[in-house]
């Protein structure tokens, strides 16, 4: 059983449509099970059913939540929810337009800086997500010729404390845990050791946050180097939390080392946390 769970398609900043990522976990990643879980929204899971369908696939329903803890931005992947949940629904839809309302602000400084965009310029790569993030405008950038690649745009310019970052609104990381449970759902914090979260994530938290209903930890993920894997590992035997593994593939828009299938999910752990 090769089973991944954590994608993206164009509904967020992926590359591929919900259709060709499907498509593509099953013929080409040879996938048995994969979630789409894009950034703050749930607007690619019907395309993505009618796709899993046709190529016999399971596909999980899910979402990647842009959250705060302590002062760190820290990513929740929330799993087999009810999607029409009122207050889940309000939620997302308020972190999506942080996103879009930073745009100008974030053109400004890219405009201070000698790197003039309009608002269209951006928009033509995210017309089928369900809000413009930083990635978008990266890809704007690129085109402009202004950058090489997204790593490149975000790298000194959009990055935290670059110069062309602006802050925007994040779900509190425990509220958001209360709202997936309570639309029924299942929690993992995603990459729980990249950047910033490093910091803020030890035993002590993950025991307070299994405490809300926490289900899992994202263990296998090509930002954790093999020791941060198995302190993970260790944190998640000793809360007996649910161990994850995914690719986080975002099509072209990320390097070969988050393809398809790259880093699984043990089939006793997906049992455990969607069984
Ligand atoms: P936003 O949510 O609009 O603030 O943008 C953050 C998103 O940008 C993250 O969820 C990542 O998927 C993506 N991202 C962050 N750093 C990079 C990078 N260096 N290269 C490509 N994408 C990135
Ligand atoms: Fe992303
Ligand atoms: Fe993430
Ligand atoms: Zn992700």
């Amino acid at each position: 059983m090769r089973i991944d769970l954590h994608t993206h398609s164009d509904r967020s900043d992926g590359t591929d449509s919900p259709r060709a990522l499907v498509h593509k976990a099953a013929r080409e990643a040879a996938l048995d099970v994969v979630a789409l879980t894009d950034h703050d929204a749930t607007t690619g899971w019907a395309e993505a059913r009618l796709a899993a369908d046709e190529v016999g696939i399971t596909l999980v329903e899910g979402v990647e939540i842009s959250t705060t803890y302590r002062g760190a931005s820290v990513h929740l992947l929330g799993y087999a929810f009810d999607p029409d949940d009122a207050a889940l629904v309000e939620e997302l839809r308020r972190v999506r337009a942080g996103r879009d309302e930073r745009l100008p602000r974030i053109l400004a400084k890219l405009a201070e800086a000698g790197m003039p965009l309009t608002e269209a310029d951006v928009l033509v790569h995210s017309e089928n997500a369900a809000a413009t993030g930083r990635p978008h405008v990266a890809d704007a950038m690129v085109a402009a010729g202004y950058v090489k690649d997204r790593t490149s745009a975000f790298d000194g310019w959009l990055n935290t404390g670059g110069r062309a970052h602006v802050e925007r609104y994040s779900a509190p990381l425990e509220q958001a845990i209360d709202l997936v449970k309570g639309a029924g759902g299942r929690t993992v914090v995603a990459h729980p050791w990249s950047r910033e979260s490093r910091a803020v994530l030890d035993l002590e938290v993950f025991a307070h946050l299994r405490s809300l209903g926490l289900d899992g930890i994202e263990v296998d993920h090509v930002d954790h180097d093999p020791a941060s894997r198995a302190g993970l590992r260790a944190i998640a035997t000793e809360l007996d939390l649910v161990m994850t593994g995914s690719s986080d593939y975002h099509g072209t828009g990320k390097s070969e080392a988050f393809s398809l299938g790259a880093n699984l999910t043990d089939p006793g752990q997906h049992e455990r946390l969607l069984g």
